[in-house]
């Protein structure tokens, strides 16, 4: 499926509603008598939050909290289906989630009789019915419809699981490189054995580090440090006897990586494709290798929505396809085990964006995984020192060219973050250009892109300023934290057993009755 045909299903999807429509759901079930409409939607704690989880998710929980009795998941279990060797984060990320949350606004629930206006902050491992649902679901879900789901490619894909086994092909490096060569793997050793680097994380960070200290190439030569980091890994991974490779490249800059990297793996220059390979040069594993917790961690997250009946998952866009088996998993269940009764609740996504918020390198999408985020947690001067360098449209090499703001991953933020009026701040006060304006000093290069990420960065500061203050006040009291996520927790347990009871017993599994 290409890019268009999958954006189109996504916006066709059944399973996607829209503001108006999440607004009237709640209005109606309000005006019938009936008790709220759920909410339920989550992060993985694998790290702070981004502001891509902002406009993506944040923002709608913080928006419909209100209307909707709303329960928010910090998916720890979900954390491990990628970092199951890495438990040593998940205290820290638990409470830097938590931290995140009550900056963004959430108003948490923190005991006593629940009228469901305040939402209920869950840890997942600490919901037992979770684990009981999902192995129930898991004997109506077929493989291939986890296999298949676009969102468990893309991320089995980042992975590194799936990708076919490509043989570098061997060439011999010319003689006229040699030494250039030698010097390169020389450096990059030297560098290492100093820094005394073992596990490949490390490594990665080292060589990216050493990249970064322009022992080789100005990082503003290449469109982003993951290409960096991604070139140099082919340069290492390839045996360097059998390496062709140009070492003007590095010595000038001027040209491609991508390119240079097809020339040397003798393939055709496709972007794409490459980022595969080196992938697959980096993990090598195949798809058969993916654990049985990352497979099937759709379920679980089916069971994670469903065990409190939510109607609604706000959601970064992204997540559809987990939406849309979600719905399956009910269908089916309901079917199956419901006779006449609906047993589980089909839930809808709200969508905070149409497409994933990218990277502040524009690569891919920003991500807590893929370094490039800017974090909600960030000063102003932090998110400078990222904005600041971030590349904007190639072709406008001096002040005075005219930009492209359509191919501007900065001209993207400022549609995310400047297109709509932001609840509580007085855009015209603050004096930032609106969209259109940006767009017109941009292509007009009334404006360098510096004066550009100026504005933006304006527009980031007074939307995160409120949560800088909140975020402050929370940190002073770590008790009360704790006890919101205690209190939430034991909330959610009482709807878990219910939900347990009641799926136990269309299963016909209720034997002490
Ligand atoms: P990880 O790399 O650990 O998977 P992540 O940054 O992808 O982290 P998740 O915890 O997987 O974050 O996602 C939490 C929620 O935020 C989901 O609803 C997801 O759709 C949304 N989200 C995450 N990244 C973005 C993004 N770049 N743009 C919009 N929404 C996003
Ligand atoms: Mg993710």
């Amino acid at each position: 499926m290409d890019a268009p045909e999958q954006k189109r299903q996504k916006a066709d999807s059944g399973a996607v509603v829209t503001e108006e429509q999440a607004a009237e759901f709640a209005a109606k079930a309000q005006a019938e008598g009936r008790p709220r409409l759920r909410i339920l939607t989550g992060d993985r704690t694998t790290g702070k939050l981004h502001i891509g989880h902002y406009v993506g998710s944040l923002k709608h929980r913080v928006k419909y909290q209100s209307l909707y009795d709303t329960f928010v998941l910090m998916a720890d279990v979900q954390a491990l289906t990628t970092h199951y060797d890495r438990p040593e984060i998940l205290k820290q990320s638990v409470r830097e989630v938590a931290l995140d949350y009550m900056a963004c606004g959430i108003e948490p629930y923190t005991g006593g009789p629940d009228d469901g206006t305040k939402a209920k902050i869950v840890v997942q491992s600490m919901v037992p019915a979770i684990a009981d649902l999902t192995v129930y679901y898991g004997l109506l879900v077929p493989v291939r419809s986890l296999i298949d789901n676009p969102t468990v490619k893309t991320e089995a894909q980042q992975h590194g699981f799936g990708i076919k086994q490509i043989k570098v092909p061997k060439v011999l490096v010319s003689e006229t490189y040699r030494p250039f060569v030698e010097k390169i793997k020389a450096r990059v050793e030297a560098e290492f054995k100093e820094l005394g680097e073992s596990s490949l994380h490390d490594y990665y960070e080292a060589i990216t580090e050493f990249w970064n200290q322009k022992y080789l190439i100005k990082q503003e030569d290449l469109e982003s440090d993951a290409e960096i980091r991604l070139s140099i890994d082919v340069f290492l991974v390839m045996d360097e006897g059998n390496a062709i490779y140009k070492g003007d490249f590095f010595a000038s800059g001027q040209m491609n990586p991508w390119e240079i990297l097809g020339d040397l793996l003798n393939l055709p220059y496709k972007r794409k494709t490459l980022r595969e390979i080196i992938l697959q040069l980096k993990h090598g594993r195949d798809f058969t290798s993916m654990t049985y917790g990352f497979l099937g961690y759709p379920v679980s997250q089916a069971a994670d929505i469903t065990f409190v009946g939510a109607h609604l998952v706000p959601v970064g866009p992204d997540q559809v396809p987990l939406i849309e088996l979600c719905r399956e998993v009910v269908h089916r269940f309901n079917s199956q085990y419901g006779k006449k009764k609906r047993v589980l609740t089909s839930p809808y996504a709200l969508l905070g964006v149409r497409e994933a918020l990218q990277g502040i390198d524009g690569n891919a999408k920003m991500s807590k995984s893929l370094n490039n985020a800017i974090y909600l947690s960030e000063t102003d001067a932090e998110i400078w020192a990222k904005v600041k360098p971030a590349p904007t449209d190639p072709q406008r090499v001096r002040r005075e060219d005219p930009g492209r703001p359509e191919v501007c991953n900065i001209f993207s933020y400022h549609k995310v973050f400047n297109g709509e009026k932001e609840a509580g701040i007085d855009e015209a006060a603050l004096n930032v250009a609106t969209v259109e304006e940006v767009a017109e000093n941009c292509r007009g290069a009334k404006w360098g892109c510096v004066e550009c990420k100026q504005h933006l960065c304006k527009k980031l500061s007074a939307i995160l300023d409120p949560m800088r203050e909140r975020r402050a006040e929370w940190e002073k009291r770590p008790d009360d934290l704790q006890d919101v996520l205690k209190a939430g927790t034991a909330r959610a347990n009482e709807e878990g057993e219910k939900t347990l009871e009641r799926v136990r017993s269309a299963m016909h599994m209720d034997y002490f009755r």
